[in-house]
């Protein structure tokens, strides 16, 4: 993925760019071992009006809730860390990358008693116009139910702590092996979650459903999607959803800054809309790229302009 070209780019690490090549970890840093640590995955568009980032401040208050969370005080406030936002697109020369501000704990000693350890914050940004297969949210996607359930333990299940994603990537592991494009993961009630990385909708009858925050992480792109659908006129409803229930249903979608909005067309042997996008999807899937690239008005307040 990172071909030869990013050994010229840059990461900003602690307050400084340093080489793409030289921004490595040492192998006694605290959060490989026990994975305490915290991330973000943040999307700039090249708009009409320059380069921008979507919804940077909610991403990065969640940054900061999430290092709040698993007592990590980041050394930076959150309008330095924007601000790295912008200069690792602006130093790499990126009008659209994905962005990936994280927090990890230092080698200054090891153990689960380690105290005074260093906080390291690092902001990385690389070009990835798609997540999976560049035909995805074209053609729609398959997904299997998944055999691992979403977050043992409810209290991290609305922050991006590293040591959760284990759980992710067996389920997408999982699903893979089965020939699958993502999971479908259950909570512990059995309610549908999410899936490893995004948040997922379905349409019954023109209302359109999703799981509420308490077993899924509120994605940014799902409280965007939940605005752009209201603003179009469909009304969503937050519940606990069975599996049973979204089975049945006439579309679905993934929602994600990865993703963005991704149909699916199968589950498990399943096909939904007769295989392809459909009519609402695709409505969303457009306003939707309508709001990241600054066209929609009603969304140009979750851009922030990098130059
Ligand atoms: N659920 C999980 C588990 C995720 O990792 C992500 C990606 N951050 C999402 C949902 C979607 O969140 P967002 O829209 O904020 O990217």
């Amino acid at each position: 993925m990172f071909d030869l070209t990013y050994k010229n780019k840059k990461i900003w690490k602690n307050g400084e760019l340093v080489s793409w090549n030289e921004c490595s970890v040492h192998s006694l840093t605290h959060t490989l071992h026990y994975g305490v640590g915290v991330f973000e995955g943040v999307r700039a568009y090249n708009t009409e009006d320059g380069p921008a980032i979507f919804r940077v401040k909610e991403h990065t208050e969640r940054l900061f809730e999430a290092a709040r969370i698993v007592n990590i005080d980041i050394p930076f406030s959150i309008e330095e860390l924007i601000e790295a936002q912008k200069t690792i697109l602006l130093e790499n020369n990126f009008d659209e990358a994905y962005i990936r501000p994280i927090i990890y704990l230092g080698n200054e000693s090891l153990g689960l008693r380690a105290e005074d350890l260093s906080v390291n914050v690092i902001v990385a940004a690389w070009e990835w116009p798609s997540y999976m297969d560049p035909e995805s949210k074209q053609k729609g996607i398959s997904v299997v139910k998944s055999p691992y359930r979403q977050y043992k333990n409810p209290n991290w299940s609305n922050y991006k702590i590293t040591g959760t994603y284990v759980n992710s990537i067996v389920a997408l592991q999982d699903a893979v092996a089965k020939g699958a494009d993502e999971a479908l993961i259950l909570d512990n009630d059995n309610f549908i979650s999410e899936g490893s990385g995004e948040n997922i909708f379905f349409i019954n009858e023109g209302l359109i459903k999703t799981p509420t925050t308490r077993n899924c992480l509120n994605g940014i792109t799902r409280q965007s999607v939940i605005r752009i659908a209201d603003d179009l006129g469909y009304k969503v409803e937050e519940g606990n959803w069975s599996y049973e229930d979204i089975i049945k249903c006439d579309e679905a979608f993934f929602t994600g800054t990865a993703v963005e909005v991704t149909p699916i067309t199968k589950i498990d042997d399943k096909v939904i809309s007769g295989g392809a996008v459909g009519s609402i999807t695709k409505e969303i899937q457009t306003s939707y790229e309508n709001s990241v690239f600054g066209i929609d008005n009603n969304s140009r307040n979750w851009l922030t302009y990098i130059k």
